[in-house]
């Protein structure tokens, strides 16, 4: 269905909430069973799931009718942080300052040094520059962890991608290529190491049953204390950048 249907049209475009006007944003999904909502924490827009033969008019009160769950939701949301001179975001849990500079370091643009994040750019490109030294210090963990998670289950890994995933940490092909979200670098070091054993977990088992998790939990001791984590944290981590 185009963007502009006369269907689409007649669905609400946002909402106005106790924060202000959130966008509302329409996914048509036919696999789906029932209305849902759900909140984008990075992009801080409310969006609707939205079946098959289900009329506009049932859609926009079905986003009436939960319009205090959303208010409690879109509040709750934790601060962004934005990626400037004087922020401070995690690695590996601890956490780091950033701090500008004019000048290079060995023409290292970034560098971390004394628990600080040392970035030489113009103001407007300290966030750039920031992720791209995070996606490449997160591909070199992810790397090296899942090499050698792979190699105690006698597997092999193929290629390891970095993604800035919202809705996945990670995600396993069968054709043994793995992707991760770049975000999990500021995630304890424990909890990197659970996301990476689980990819390369269905290396072995491409399910979640019983012999799955009995496997992660082998290459990863305390899944549900890591996964806990992910499940409180999620938000934050998506508001960072
Ligand atoms: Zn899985």
């Amino acid at each position: 269905m185009p963007a502009s249907s006369p269907f689409l049209m007649s669905l609400p475009r946002q909402i106005k909430l106790r924060a202000g006007e959130v966008p509302v944003r329409v996914r048509m999904s036919p696999r789906a069973r029932r209305l849902a909502l759900r909140i984008d924490a990075q992009a801080e827009a409310v969006e609707l799931v939205l079946p098959r033969r289900i009329s506009a008019r049932r859609a926009t009160a079905f986003i009436e009718e939960n319009r205090a769950w959303l208010d409690k939701r879109i509040t709750a949301l934790p601060p962004r942080t934005v990626l400037a001179d004087g922020a401070t975001i995690p690695i590996l849990d601890e956490p780091h300052l950033i701090r500008r500079v004019d000048v290079a370091r060995e023409r290292q643009y970034v560098w971390i040094d004394d628990g600080k994040i040392f970035v030489a750019a113009a103001p407007d490109q300290i966030a750039r520059r920031v992720v791209d030294f995070l996606k490449e210090r997160a591909r070199d963990e992810f790397q090296r962890r899942a090499s050698d998670l792979a190699v105690q289950i006698g597997r092999k890994i193929g290629r390891i991608t970095v993604r800035d995933t919202t809705t996945r940490w990670g995600s396993c092909a069968a054709s043994g290529n793995l992707a991760f979200s770049w975000r999990l670098i500021m995630a304890p070091d424990a909890v990197l190491e659970y996301v990476v054993a689980h990819e390369v977990a269905h290396l072995a088992e491409m399910n979640h049953g019983p012999r799955f998790w009995n496997l992660v939990e082998k290459l990863a001791p305390g899944v549900d204390r890591q996964r806990d984590w992910l499940n409180r944290h999620r938000a934050r981590l998506l508001r960072i950048g």
